[in-house]
C-alpha cells in the first residue's frame, strides 16, 4: 500500500474508537518515570509495533542529570481513627503521591496534614502529585474528604520500594529510503490520566503501526519515554542520532475536544513548523500557533540550545491550561474518539508533506502545455476535488522553476497539499515535469 492510501482510506470513526479503546486498555496501569508500570505499558505497545524496550541503569549520568532510583509500589492505604479507609492506592493510583518513600507509621491529623494534597477549587477531584527528586511521601484526596477528616490517630501504610534498578523506555525505528529521520516523541510516565499521557501514547502507537505498513522516504523514530528525564537520557546517549533528525513532534494532550494548538520549534520557521501550520490553515477550523517557550513537555530538551532540533509540540488543550490537567478529571470521558482520530489524521497530513515535498522543473515552460491532448483534464476521478486538481496542475506547472517547493506552491495556491502532490505526480508521468535534484 502507498502512503497516499492511508489518507484516502482513513476512517475517522473506526480510528477514533480504536484509539479510545487502546487508551482505555492502558488507563488502569500505575506508571511513573521508572518502574514496572512503564514496562507493562511498553509490553502492550510492543504487541502492535516493533518496539525495542531499553533499560538505563540507576546512577547513569545523563548530561547534568542522573538516572534516579526505580520506584514501584505494591499497596498504600491511609486509615482514619476508626480504621476506615481514607485513601487507597488500589482504588485510584492518583491517591498516592508518585515516588512516595515507604512509610509504616501512626500519626495525628496535624502531623499528617502536610502530606495531604487536594484541589479546593474542584473538591471532588483527586490531584496528581509527584516527588521524583526529593524523598517525600503523600496522599492525594478529594478536598471534600480532606475537609471532613476528624481528629485522631491515622495509620499510614505505604509499601513502596525505591531501589537501584533502571529507567525504561521504548523506541520504534522504521527504516526509510534515507537515514534522515522524523522523530515522534510521547511520554509514558503518568499514572491513570487520559489526555496528558495516554492520548499521545495511543496516537503515537497508531502512527507507528500505519507507517510500518507503507514505503517511507524518511526513517521514523517513535519514542515512548518518561517526561524530562527520558528525553534527556535519550539525547545524552544518542547525540549522533539526534543529528539525523530533520523533523520532529512531541505529541500529547491530543484527545480533548478543544481545537489543536501547535507550539513551534525553537528555530520557529523549520519545515515541521511550516508543514503543521499549512495543514491547520487548510482545515477551515480554529487552531492556535504559538512560538517556542522553554517550558512544557520534552520539546524543552530537544530544543535546548545545544541541540536546537526542529521539534514542535502538538496538543489540543495546551499544557496546564485546562482545569482537568493533572487530576482525576483527566479521565477516559475527557478524551473523545473524534478528537483522537482528528489528531492522528492531522499528523498523517503533515507526514504527507514531509514525505512528498520537493522542487520540480517544468520541462515545457514556453506558454502552457496543452493538457487536454495528454489526457490530463480527464484523469481526475475518484474522491478528490476535480476543480482543485485542475487548478493544481496549472499552479504546479507555473511555479515549478526549481525555486519553489510543492509546499510553497500549495501555500501560494491555497490548495490542499494532496491536490498539489497528485498534480505533480501526473505531470511527471506525462513528461512535463522533472524533480530538481537537491543541491
Ligand atoms: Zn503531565
Amino acid at each position: 500500500m502507498r502512503f497516499e492510501h492511508l489518507l484516502d482510506r482513513f476512517d475517522t470513526d473506526a480510528e477514533g474508537n480504536a484509539l479510545h479503546q487502546f487508551a482505555s486498555d492502558l488507563f488502569p496501569i500505575c506508571r511513573s518515570i521508572t518502574g514496572n508500570g512503564v514496562r507493562q505499558t511498553l509490553k502492550i505497545i510492543a504487541k502492535r509495533i516493533p518496539l525495542e524496550i531499553r533499560e538505563v541503569p540507576t546512577g547513569t549520568e545523563v548530561f547534568d542529570w542522573t538516572v534516579p532510583r526505580e520506584w514501584n509500589c505494591e499497596a498504600a492505604t491511609l486509615r482514619g481513627p476508626d480504621g476506615e479507609i481514607v485513601a487507597d492506592f488500589a482504588d485510584h493510583n492518583l491517591q498516592l503521591m508518585s515516588y512516595s518513600v515507604p512509610v509504616h507509621q501512626k500519626m495525628s491529623l496535624d502531623e499528617l496534614k502536610p502530606h495531604l494534597h487536594s484541589l479546593p477549587d474542584h473538591p471532588d477531584w483527586i490531584p496528581y502529585r509527584t516527588s521524583y527528586y526529593r524523598d517525600d511521601w503523600g496522599f492525594c484526596l478529594p478536598h471534600s474528604v480532606l475537609e471532613s477528616l476528624p481528629d485522631g490517630e491515622y495509620d499510614v501504610q505505604i509499601d513502596s520500594a525505591l531501589q537501584v534498578g533502571s529507567l525504561t523506555y521504548g523506541e520504534c525505528v522504521l527504516a526509510g529510503d534515507t537515514s534522515r529521520e522524523i522523530l515522534i516523541s510521547c511520554h509514558v510516565c503518568h499514572p491513570s490520566m487520559a489526555n496528558d499521557n495516554l492520548s499521545g501514547v495511543a496516537v503515537t502507537t497508531r502512527l507507528a503501526e500505519l507507517m510500518e505498513s507503507v514505503p517511507r522516504h524518511y526513517t521514523y523514530r517513535f519514542l515512548f519515554i518518561p517526561g524530562t528525564i527520558g528525553s534527556i537520557t535519550w539525547l545524552a546517549q544518542n547525540e549522533d542520532c539526534a543529528k539525523r533528525i530533520d523533523h520532529g513532534l512531541v505529541v500529547t494532550c491530543v484527545g480533548d475536544d478543544d481545537h489543536p494548538t501547535y507550539k513551534r520549534s525553537r528555530q520557529g520557521t523549520t519545515m515541521i513548523d511550516r508543514a503543521v501550520e499549512f495543514v491547520l490553515s487548510q482545515r477551515n477550523l480554529p487552531f492556535v500557533m504559538e512560538n517556542f517557550s522553554p517550558y512544557g513537555y520534552d520539546e524543552r530538551q530537544y530544543c535546548s540550545p545545544g541541540f536546537d532540533l526542529p521539534v514542535g509540540l502538538l496538543t489540543r488543550s495546551p499544557w496546564g491550561r485546562f482545569p482537568e490537567y493533572h487530576s482525576s478529571a483527566d479521565d477516559l470521558t475527557f478524551i473523545k474518539p473524534f478528537a483522537l482520530a482528528d489528531s492522528l489524521r492531522l499528523i498523517l497530513d503533515v507526514f504527507d508533506i514531509l514525505e512528498n515535498d520537493g522542487s520540480y522543473v517544468n520541462l515545457n515552460p514556453m506558454c502552457e502545455p496543452q493538457l487536454g491532448k495528454r489526457g490530463l483534464y480527464d484523469m481526475m476521478g475518484g474522491k478528490q476535488n476535480i476543480k482543485d486538481l485542475r487548478m493544481a496542475l496549472l499552479w504546479v506547472l507555473n511555479y515549478s522553476d526549481g525555486g519553489h517547493s510543492l509546499l510553497e506552491i500549495a501555500h501560494r495556491a491555497r490548495l490542499p497539499f494532496p491536490a498539489i502532490r497528485a498534480a505533480c505526480d501526473k505531470l511527471v508521468e506525462a513528461g512535463l515535469l522533472k524533480a530538481q535534484p537537491p543541491e
